[in-house]
């Protein structure tokens, strides 16, 4: 029997990283490509020594498409694609907009016109939480309506997962699965991969790990006066090994012989709604570290609370989150710790 071939894109990225290593352990081969723009190749290194395989990789641009068609024709037989390389930063998006509808449209739209030219038609893409706005009604369901996108990011989820719902429409043949993601964080158990941003985080745990760990001076909690129950934002911490492990399921149900509707979309999260200043002191709690922080301005682009409705992802894919915050922080601390030659 020949395993099945999934093209990864963003590969060397924090979540394309984590689910090459649950598709490995599930039996798939994937195929990498990663243009290092947003990640660094020591996450490659890290997939090698979890999984003792030697990676399949191309560098290059996914937008680039001359180089997507090289690989699509080199690896001849692939059976499907995860779709990770994207900016992926609320703040940076605001600062950088066209920089983010460039490259987050473009990817897309490159690689779903190099899918069809070479008869690949399934496709799991990294939707986010972000495409609901500021709901209504928390936890959010997918039922919810794409509300005004509170950054360019949002924005460019919302217009993806609208070409992808088109395409698809005109399309019997492809399929697709936007799996809309909560917040990601944490490490792999073994300490071996991580999240590594390669200069300053925007994104909180690793913000709050390089602070413990004396790289940065202090971590700004954005906003102290939202209408939340301690001032701070509420989001839908979720371990990545799990979110790892939500993609397996998505693209075994994909790839199965199924009469589902063609183009389906589920939240991934924990359900649970926790604050960005509760996080950060389960983090003391949990590690024991001392961490300088203060309570600062709102950041511009932010959602003030939301968290996931799972149960649609549960009764269709069969999944839920296993690991609680508690967990994805120990694990993040024990990477960092790791990275930065600490013993852990
Ligand atoms: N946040 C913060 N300080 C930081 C980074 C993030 O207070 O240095 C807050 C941010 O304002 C948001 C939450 O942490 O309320 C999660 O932000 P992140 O960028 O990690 O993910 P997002 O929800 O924007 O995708």
């Amino acid at each position: 029997m020949t395993l099945k071939k999934i093209l990864v894109t963003g590969g060397a990225g924090y979540i394309g990283a984590h689910t090459v290593v649950e598709l490995y352990a599930s039996g798939y081969t994937p195929v990498i490509i990663d243009n290092f723009s947003k990640s660094d190749r020591t996450l490659l290194e890290g997939i090698e020594k979890i999984t003792g395989k030697s990676l399949i990789f191309h560098e290059g641009d996914c937008a680039d498409r001359k180089f997507l068609k090289e690989v699509f024709e080199k690896e001849g037989d692939l059976d499907g694609v995860m779709h990770f390389a994207a900016y992926k930063s609320v703040g940076e998006s605001v600062e950088h907009p066209v920089m983010y509808y460039q490259n987050n449209l473009n990817s897309l739209l490159t690689l779903v016109e190099v899918m069809k030219e070479h008869k690949v038609n399934n496709l799991i893409f990294s939707s986010s939480c972000t495409v609901y706005g500021e709901p209504d009604s928390i936890p959010v369901d997918e039922s919810a309506p794409f509300k005004k996108a509170e950054s360019p990011y949002g924005a460019t989820k919302q217009m993806c997962e609208q070409i992808l719902e088109d395409a698809v429409r005109a399309d019997k043949k492809l399929k697709v699965t936007s799996l809309r993601y909560f917040n990601p964080i944490g490490a792999h158990p073994s300490a071996m991969l991580g999240e590594l941003p390669i200069d300053r985080p925007n994104n909180l745990v690793p913000y709050i790990t390089q602070t413990a760990i004396g790289i940065r001076k202090k971590l700004v909690i954005f906003g102290g006066d939202y209408d939340t129950p301690d001032g701070t934002c509420i989001r839908d911490f979720i371990h990545i090994v799990d979110l790892a492990q939500a993609h397996v399921k998505a693209i075994d149900k994909l790839l199965g012989k199924n009469e589902d509707e063609h183009y389906q979309y589920f939240n991934l999260g924990t359900g649970q709604g926790v604050s960005v200043l509760q996080l950060v002191k389960e983090f003391i709690e949990v590690t024991g570290v001392k961490l300088n922080y203060e309570i600062g301005p709102r950041r511009a682009g932010d959602v003030v609370k939301t968290y996931a409705n799972s149960a649609k992802v549960q009764t269709e894919l069969g999944w839920s989150a296993q690991y609680a915050a508690k967990d994805a922080l120990r694990d993040a601390w024990a990477w960092e710790k790791r990275l930065r030659g600490l013993t852990t």
